[in-house]
Parts: structure tokens; sequence; C-alpha cells
């Protein structure tokens, strides 16, 4: 039977009835590229996986919570939602609204959205209001707006959010027969990787084989609220989509971390421009600059030689580390524009080009 969205297809660990109204854009379903050359660039003594989340209907791993958000909202006879959005999130909850034919309200910190990802929250017809402070300041309004006003909450404080989210880890865990030995990810307001862990903890009590991974989360160094203790009043980062300096499921993510024996550590915005070029230039990949915080944090760990002596839980003992790609690459052009070399001009004369080409 073809695929149905993630909603369907992981119904029986949802929480959706017979009465729920599914909005789907048919979500999830993400490759798990293999990453072999990306291995053997940084000496990573094992398999790497790329889930590609960039290819979800809007282009980042917020459709899984917000096919769960809006559906609920939907059921529960709500006309209009609300969010705080560092971009994609308003991007996703534009689509699905639109598609449940519901009203959309955005809270954007001014001029800190990626182009792509602005483009996609006013196509879809919501209503983009831009305020003059930062992601955190949004979000403590959208709070408020919700309480006060007849406005669904869709930030991933929605518990729906988190419940869509997690089916990234079944789908990880379906395709490797197993859960990966180390999951490295990015941490913004450190919903993804609540909603992760708490994936893997029900697979993994559905299905004991399958176990648990240890769960690496990266914070940008200018915007690590959790690393360092305590909130960050200015955050800073290219990666805009973890700029976030006091995230809203902080506990949770230490919970995640501290129950699976792993970190929640920094990378540079010069670390995360690199493996974003390498995952680009090596593997063919073009995710968003956040989402390879995951990849730059891999790479840190591989280069601390913290894999050495490990060894896998399959029988094979070879270790598995999935990276998660958040987001798309398109999201984003002007980084992309900004961060390689420029086109060269030159003639529309067959030797000019040859020379430009080195032939
Ligand atoms: C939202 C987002 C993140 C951060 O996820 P959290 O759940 O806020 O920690 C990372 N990367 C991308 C591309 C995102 O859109």
């Amino acid at each position: 039977m073809s695929y149905r969205g993630l909603i369907e297809h992981y119904r029986k660990y949802l929480p959706v009835t017979d009465k729920t109204p599914v909005i789907s854009l048919l979500e999830g379903n993400t490759p798990l590229i293999p990453a072999e050359k990306l291995a053997k660039a940084i000496g990573f003594p094992g398999k790497i996986f790329l889930k590609y989340e960039g290819l979800n209907p809007t282009g980042s791993f917020k459709d899984r919570g917000m096919t769960m958000a809006i559906s609920k909202a939907v059921e529960d006879g709500s006309r209009a939602v609300i969010c705080a959005s560092t971009g994609n999130t308003s991007a996703s909850a534009a689509a699905y609204a639109a598609r449940a034919g519901i009203k959309c309200v955005v809270l954007i910190p001014e001029g800190k959205i990626a182009l792509g990802k602005l483009s996609q929250a006013l196509i879809h017809n919501a209503a983009v209001l831009s305020i003059d402070g930062n992601f955190d300041a949004a979000l403590n309004l959208v709070k408020e707006m919700s309480q006060k006003y007849p406005l669904t909450l869709v930030n991933s404080l929605n518990p729906f959010r988190i419940e869509g989210q997690k089916t990234g880890a079944f789908e990880i865990c379906d395709v490797l027969g197993q859960s990966p030995d180390y999951q490295f990810m990015p941490v913004g307001n450190a919903g993804n990787i609540t909603a992760y862990w708490k994936g893997y903890r029900e697979y993994a009590s559905e299905f004991p084989a399958y176990g648990k991974p240890v769960m690496m989360g990266f914070q940008a160094a200018g915007s690590a609220p959790i690393v360092h203790g305590h909130p960050i009043e200015k955050p800073e980062t290219i990666a805009t989509a973890i700029r976030i300096g006091n995230p809203a499921s902080w506990k949770s993510a230490e919970a995640a971390r501290d129950e699976s024996g792993g970190v929640i550590d920094t990378v540079t915005d010069d670390e995360i421009l690199d493996a974003y070029k390498l995952l680009a230039s090596l593997e063919g990949v073009f995710c968003e600059p956040a989402s390879a915080a995951s990849v730059a944090g891999l790479m840190k760990y591989s280069r601390n030689r913290f894999f050495d002596g490990k060894a896998g839980k399959s029988s094979s003992k070879t270790l598995k580390a999935v990276c998660i790609l958040t987001g798309h690459g398109l999201k984003d052009p002007d980084r992309a524009i900004s961060s390689v070399s420029k086109p060269v001009s030159v003639k529309s004369d067959l030797k000019a080009i040859l020379k430009a080409i080195g032939l």
C-alpha cells in the first residue's frame, strides 16, 4: 500500500482516534542515507547515516510535529493557530494550516529569518508579524496570547508536536533493524531531542532488542544555554534555527542526555560551516547550517578520539551513528552563496570557457 503519512503509518503509537481529522502532506518516511565517504574523511570507526529531514514537505522535520498539532487543533474545533518561529516552524504551521483551512499567525524575530522560510510562511498566507525582539521574546508573547485568546499554540510546547516528531526515531529503527549506537543532532528549543528520546524509549519497550542510542546534542557556541547552565540573553550564531537562548524543553533535553549517557555540547560557527560544506561537496547532501551542527558534533568527537575502543551493539559490533539533518539547504540560499566561491564570469566563447575550467 502506498505511504499515507506518518499518522497513518504509526497510528497505534500516536494519540489519535477515528474522530481525528488527519491533516497530512505525506510527511515523514525520509531517507536514511549512508555516508561512507564522510566516515572515511573524518576517521569515524564505523558507519554514518544521514537522516535527511530536509525532504519533508516543507523542508524540515517540523512537519512531523505539525501534522499532529494541526490535526488535533482541528479535532478540538480550533479555527486559528499561533507560533513563534526562527523560520521552519512558521513555514510548516502555515502550510498545514492552509491545508486544514484555518488561520495561522506567526511571530518572527526581525531580520533573522532565512529567506526560504519567510517565503513559505508568506505564500501559505499566514499573518506574519516580525517583532523587534529575538525568538525567546516571541515565544513568551505567543504563549501569553494562546492563553488569553482562541489561538492554539503550535510550538513544541504543544505535546502533540513531540508525539509527531518521535516518529523519526521509529523510522530509523525500522530501517536499521535496531537503534543506532549514537545519535547526533542540533539542539535549539530542545523539542526534537525530547521527541527522539521519547520515540526510542517507546520503541525499546516494545522491541527490547532494538536498544536505545546515546544522545549527542549540539548547540552553537554563541547560543548554548544548556551547555553553560543558564539562559543566554543575546544568543548569536549563523545557524538561525538554533539561535535560542532559553529553550522551552530544557529539562527534558537534559533528561535525554543523562538517561542515555550522552552529552549536550557546543560546536562553533566555523565548525558548523565546515561540516555544512563538507556534506554538500563530499556526499551531495545539502542541509541548512543548523542541521550541520549534528555532523560538526560528530566530527569534533571523532577528532577527539571519543570513539576509540568503542564497539557497536549489533552482532557485527560495527558502530552506527546517525546524524539528523533537520532542514534543507535551500531554506537559506544566502548562507550557501556567502560560504563558497562565486560563479566565474567568462565570455560566451569556447576558448575562454575551456581556459576557465582548466582544459
Ligand atoms: C527547529 C529546528 C532545529 C531545532 O530543533 P529544536 O526542537 O528546537 O531543538 C534545528 N534545525 C532546524 C533546521 C530546525 O528547523
